[in-house]
């Protein structure tokens, strides 16, 4: 099946009892068990099934199975927040001791989770310039369980080199997490090298500004017990479950050691599962993700061209436009468009920033993206205003730096609004 028919199709056609074709929101904690011969089976996962809402839900089975089948993937877990997926990607490999590699180019709540909370963790985060994919091999040493990045991280709005990287690791044994969350449905990461995809569904997924939520999509495609030492939390008996060896336990079910790990242990000790309310909003939302990523992408290429056509506007920040490496990155690992994120500068720096924002009429002004609506934000003045000059020029943030994250209201209104905001800019 193609997206279209697997984000309407996969995981639930009709409830069985109802026959409901929308999935219900199966609202509940608990699910009873036929006999103790069934629940010990559960809870031994001799048998799968429903046994507790943090762990698992039905409605969020069917987001789950969605999204692991839309990216290529063979199993997926949700949980609270793309925060959470972030840090449960890590910790579902990483013990105190042990260290990971990230790109630089990172969301800042991901950044400030590697840098400082991971550490206070004991887990060491290596930074590495995404500029230079052959300086990731560099930083690997016998601790490294994964390397990390983003597809399409803002606001350099550089697409990850994840084939370089992605081979580097297979060299070493050692996975790579891409955070999918900016370009879903035009970006396939497991399809170029990578083995676990993390979402914020908070952004394009749910595509309404509804819920935060956040999903792990593991690839099957990292062969875990091959990696031997490397993997000692999947290889190893697990004293928190009887014992179980999760690479061995997982082979009856398929290739799924790490989800599986992720769930019986994180979902269960950590918690921060999805609701199944916030997961019915993300199916929606999933329904028409194809629709909407395909009309995001060309309302913001048509404003990267306006854009780049006028005098107040030194320089636009959108894949599309760029040249060398990142252009043909760019062309390469998102052929259905490049996006929905446009980042621009104005010439008269910080004041004419803030002019242009406080100007908007039809864009929304919030530290959000990936909405059915248009958004802005002047990171220099928000989002990044902590950050010492130097940083926020490494980060890609010069003084009158503007993101956009474009909508899908008719192209002409937004040009409308963007050519006033740029008049009283
Ligand atoms: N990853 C990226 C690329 C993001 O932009 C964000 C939030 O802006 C997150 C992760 C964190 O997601 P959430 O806000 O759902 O926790």
């Amino acid at each position: 099946m193609k997206e279209e028919t697997i984000v309407l199709h996969t995981g639930h056609r009709r409830d069985e009892t109802t026959t409901s074709v929308a999935v219900p929101i199966y609202q509940t904690t608990s699910y009873q068990f036929d006999n103790t011969e069934h629940a010990s089976k559960l809870f031994s996962l001799q048998e799968l099934g429903n046994i507790y809402t943090r762990i698992m839900n039905p409605t969020c089975a069917v987001l789950e199975e969605r999204m692991a089948k839309l990216e290529g993937g063979v199993a997926a877990m949700a949980v609270s927040s793309g925060q959470a997926a972030s840090t449960f990607s890590i910790q579902n490999i990483c013990h105190s001791g042990d260290n990971f590699i990230s790109s630089t180019d990172l969301y800042g709540g991901t950044w400030n989770l590697f840098n400082n909370t991971m550490k206070e963790m004991g887990i060491e985060c290596r930074f590495v310039d995404p500029k230079k994919p052959e300086q990731f091999e560099n930083a690997i040493d016998e601790k490294t369980r994964c390397i990390y990045g983003e597809t399409l991280p803002n606001p350099k709005l550089q697409v990850f080199p994840i084939e370089e990287v992605g081979k580097i690791g297979k060299k070493h044994h050692v996975p790579l997490i891409l955070d999918n969350t900016a370009a879903p449905y035009i970006c396939k990461p497991l399809n170029h090298g990578a083995n676990i995809v993390v979402y914020s569904t908070t952004k394009y997924i749910g595509g309404h500004g509804l819920s935060i939520g956040g999903l792990l999509i593991d690839g099957g495609n990292f062969d875990w017990e091959k990696a031997g030492d490397r993997f000692k939390m999947l290889n190893t008996p697990d004293p928190s479950y009887h014992g179980a060896v999760w690479s061995e336990a997982a082979k009856p079910l398929g290739p799924i050691a790490y989800i599986l790990r992720a769930r019986v242990i994180l979902l269960r000790d950590l918690g921060s599962s999805m609701s199944p309310f916030n997961a019915f909003t993300f199916i929606q939302g999933l329904e028409t993700l194809p629709l909407r990523m395909q009309r995001h992408c060309e309302n913001a290429a048509e404003i990267a061209d306006y854009l780049s056509k006028q005098d107040k506007v030194d320089k636009v920040i959108y894949p599309k436009l760029m040249s060398g490496d990142h252009l043909d990155r760019a062309n390469k690992y998102m052929q259905k468009g490049h996006g929905a994120l446009v980042g621009f500068e104005l010439k008269d720096g910080v004041d004419a920033g803030k002019k242009f924002i406080d100007s908007l009429k039809l864009f929304y002004h919030v530290a959000n993206i990936g909405d059915a609506r248009s958004l802005a934000i002047h990171p220099s003045s928000t989002t990044h205003s902590q950050l010492s000059e130097d940083e926020k020029l490494s980060a890609g943030v010069t003084p009158g730096y503007i993101r956009l994250s474009i909508g899908l209201e008719h192209i002409d209104d937004l040009l409308e609004d963007l050519e006033q905001a740029l008049n009283n800019s």
